[in-house]
């Protein structure tokens, strides 16, 4: 039913939740599950706790990094049960039924949701684009990790009957969040040619990378940034030129 939607479980520690989170996305059709450095796969829990979904596992893509799983999508959203990254766009579930519906029409979709413990690092949540916290009891909100995959799957699905299929046409297209990486990439060697960077945290670039996916620049808009980069750093280097030439010799008086 979401071709183009996956789920991410990042580094499950409990086998049986990977088969409890199978089984919960293919009740609501979704079928794609990637798997970063599950702490135990393959493992008979998993294949008993998934039920009838266990075609779900047999084809889950394993992946070392978060990146790896999601460098071509170009919406990730990332479950937390506390918010630690409030500069990131936050979506409410309902919202992101909604958001995920639309963006999947357009290009690949990832929900990521972190380890049972310690949930997603920060590092993690960088490479998000989006991020949805499920509200509940103030004292006690924090969720199994199935059944946080099975709240928001069911709020895609939900979301699925009644979105309509023409609001693909008023979609703009996204950059993936490699292409996003690349800019980020450009961005950074050219901040740290023209010597802003100098002396400064890369902090400042984490802001900068956070504003970008708030602003979420579309593929043409991501193309004239990068030309507006290109063009500096050429202007850049004809000045430094110049202004070697200018300067007189090491040896001259
Ligand atoms: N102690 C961890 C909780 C991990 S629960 C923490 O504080 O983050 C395992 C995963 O389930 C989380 O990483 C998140 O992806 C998802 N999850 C659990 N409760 C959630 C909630 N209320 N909202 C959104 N995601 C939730």
């Amino acid at each position: 039913m979401f071709p183009k939607l996956r789920v991410v479980l990042v580094q499950t520690f409990h086998p049986g939740n990977i088969g409890s989170a199978a089984r919960a996305m293919k009740t609501m059709g979704v079928e794609r599950l990637y798997l970063v450095n599950p702490v135990s796969y393959p493992d008979p829990e998993a294949t008993r706790m998934a039920a009838g979904a266990s075609d779900l596992l047999d084809n889950a893509v394993i992946c070392e990094q978060l990146d790896d799983a999601v460098k071509d999508c170009s919406m990730v959203i990332g479950a937390s049960a506390r918010l630690r990254n409030q500069l990131l766009t936050e979506v409410t579930p309902r919202q992101l039924g909604e958001e995920v519906c639309k963006a999947s029409l357009q290009g690949e979709v990832a929900l990521v949701f972190g380890r049972e413990r310690t949930g997603l690092h920060n590092e993690e949540m960088a490479s998000c684009t989006h991020q949805v916290s499920i509200p509940g009891n103030p004292d006690y909100s924090i969720l199994n990790l199935a059944q946080a995959v099975q709240l928001l799957c069911y709020e895609v699905f939900t979301a699925s009957q009644t979105t309509q299929p023409q609001a693909a046409a008023e979609q703009r297209d996204y950059p993936t969040l490699e292409a996003l990486r690349g800019f980020e990439g450009h961005l950074e060697k050219a901040l740290e040619a023209s010597g802003m960077l100098r002396g400064a945290s890369h902090k400042s670039l984490d802001r900068l990378s956070t504003l970008f996916r708030r602003a979420r620049p579309d593929i043409q808009e991501l193309g004239l940034l990068r030309s507006m980069i290109s063009r500096m750093e050429k202007l850049g280097r004809a000045q430094q030129a110049r202004e070697a030439e200018d300067k007189p010799p090491a040896d001259s008086h």
